[in-house]
């Protein structure tokens, strides 16, 4: 019997999808982060985690739930899922293994290579369908303004890098921005061209001013990461 600690949500659900909150470390300070101020989203509980879950309690807890019922697992928390890449996988595997008709999504900013300090995109391979990339903008100093990464400069490359690598292994990798206000159209086209020439999709993220990101700054992400 695992002994859960309190206020742990290691799960929750999102619509139709069952979302995994593995970690709260990000290397991004983003000021739009929706962590700044909520303690959770889409109704869940805290988001805040006592401690890390183990992996043991990150399967559990995914297996608490209905999976005739749900089609998705997402791993999308408050923090950025591939801190915890070995964990992620070995979830998404153990989907694979015993559910394996639910879609595996990770939501992400991107930056696991530089958190791993080695290459990861193929590490994705046969285990996700689905990779969610936060671009935000079309602008490197601009990312680095807003999302604070702690990489420095390097990160939105490194983001790029990845985007470009993953598509080899993933089957769908998409690139998001939020829409209008928190993007101009400009912006959104030039963001177009970039996922053009990685080889991925742009989707524009709807814009929600309450419960979700907040009308700030130039970008933004309704998601936690
Ligand atoms: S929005 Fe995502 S990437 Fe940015 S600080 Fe929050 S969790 Fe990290």
């Amino acid at each position: 019997m695992i002994n859960y600690a309190p206020m742990m949500t290691i799960t929750y659900r999102v619509h139709d999808a069952i979302y995994v909150n593995l970690t709260n470390r990000c290397p991004c300070a983003c000021t739009f982060c929706l962590r700044n101020n909520a303690r959770g989203v889409f109704g869940s509980d805290s988001l805040w985690l006592e401690r890390e879950p183990s992996l043991e309690e990150a399967i559990d807890s995914v297996e608490g739930w209905d999976w005739s019922r749900f089609g998705e697992l997402v791993f999308c928390g408050y923090g950025e899922p591939t801190e915890r890449l070995d964990a992620l996988l070995a979830v998404a595997s153990h989907m694979k293994s015993h559910h394996p008709t639910v879609r595996i999504r990770v939501n992400t900013n991107g930056l696991s290579d530089l958190i791993a300090g080695a290459p990861t995109a193929s590490r994705f391979a046969g285990l996700v369908d689905c990779l969610s990339i936060s671009l935000n903008t079309d602008d490197p100093e601009e990312y680095l303004r807003v999302c604070r990464p702690r990489f420095g400069i390097a990160a939105y490359p490194a983001m790029l890098k990845f985007a470009t690598d993953a598509a080899k292994f993933v089957p769908e990798v998409v690139m998001t921005v939020v829409d209008v206000p928190v993007t101009t159209l400009d912006q959104q086209e030039r963001c177009r061209a970039i996922c053009a020439r990685l080889g991925v999709r742009l989707r524009i993220r709807r814009y929600e001013a309450k419960g979700g990101n907040p009308p700030a700054p130039a970008v933004g992400s309704a998601k936690a990461s």
